[in-house]
């Protein structure tokens, strides 16, 4: 725990890592599990925390140019309003953008239609050094597409087997995979909408078919507890966050980026050079 700001009480990893049994209904979305700071305060352990993944981030993307083909896949599942633009903004948005690829998933395209649901996936995979983060994902294909029935049972059933095969192949392939459910409550869902069409300059995240969403809320509940119970697996596991306290899904997914990165035990690649003959070579330049 040396590494970890001493308001966290447990390893986030430890503590919001989905276990078999759990259930969505018992989730305290208002909670800040492992944490005993509040939101005061919370600013300068978060801008402390921005450094320390951005130091970590460089050093991802220095290896993968000096060969290292490792990189690492963030993956933000959640409702309308749970905070993934959020994430992107003040956590990874820390990083140096030379390393990031960020993709959105939206209603597949014509061309993406055409394809299998994993081709714009693969497209999108983090290339060597680089974080990959993915606003929606290849869960998509087993939540809207599973609650609006958009596909037969027969078609989406056999999907959860078939990314759990996917993502085995990733890790093995060296793409470190940190999945997040992020789950608000319908309450706050709701506030965060009405301030949606209060500020015109948040008109732009408003769209009229998330109140359809809302009436289809059980739904949804049923669908990620589904992804939750056949997709945390030992290589590729989920983290359930609670983010009705914006704070919290910050300073939480931030130290879960730490943690994964960490675990690459990475250090500055060696000079590809003589250090001291280029020292004097540019010194008589
Ligand atoms: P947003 O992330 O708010 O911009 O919304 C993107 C929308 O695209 C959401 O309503 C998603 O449910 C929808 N979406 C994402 N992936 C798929 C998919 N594979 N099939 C159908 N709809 C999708
Ligand atoms: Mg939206």
């Amino acid at each position: 725990m040396a590494d970890l700001p001493s308001q966290w009480t447990h390893e986030p990893h430890h503590i919001l890592q989905f276990r078999a049994g759990d259930k969505i209904a018992d989730i305290d979305t208002d909670s800040s599990p492992g944490y005993t700071g509040d939101k005061d305060g919370s600013a300068e352990v978060q801008a402390e925390r921005n450094e320390r993944f951005a130091g970590l981030q460089e050093m991802l993307y220095a290896n993968g140019k000096a060969g290292d083909s490792r990189s690492l896949l963030l993956v933000l599942q959640g409702m309308d309003t749970a905070g993934k633009g959020s994430i992107v903004k003040h956590v990874v948005g820390a990083g140096n953008p030379q390393g990031i690829q960020y993709t959105s998933f939206g209603v597949p395209t014509e061309e993406e239609r055409a394809h299998h649901y994993l081709w714009r996936i693969r497209k999108a995979l983090p290339a060597a050094g680089h974080i990959g983060v993915f606003d929606r994902s290849h869960y998509e294909d087993v939540l809207v597409v599973r609650v609006h029935e958009l596909v037969p049972r027969e078609v989406w059933e056999p999907r959860y087997d078939e990314i759990n095969a996917f993502e085995e192949e990733l890790v093995d392939s060296g793409t470190i995979v940190v999945k997040c459910a992020m789950f608000v409550s319908l309450d706050e869902q709701k506030r965060r909408l009405a301030e949606r069409l209060d500020r015109p300059d948040r008109y732009w995240k408003y769209n009229p078919g998330d109140l359809d969403e809302r009436k289809l809320w059980p739904a949804y509940q049923e669908a990620y507890q589904a992804v939750l119970d056949r997709t945390s697996t030992d290589h590729a596991p989920w983290f359930v966050i609670p983010c009705d306290k914006k704070w919290y899904t910050r300073l939480a997914i931030n130290e879960l980026l730490i943690e994964a990165l960490k675990s690459m035990k990475l250090a500055w690649p060696p000079p590809g050079f003589d250090v001291e003959a280029e020292k004097k070579k540019l010194a008589q330049s």
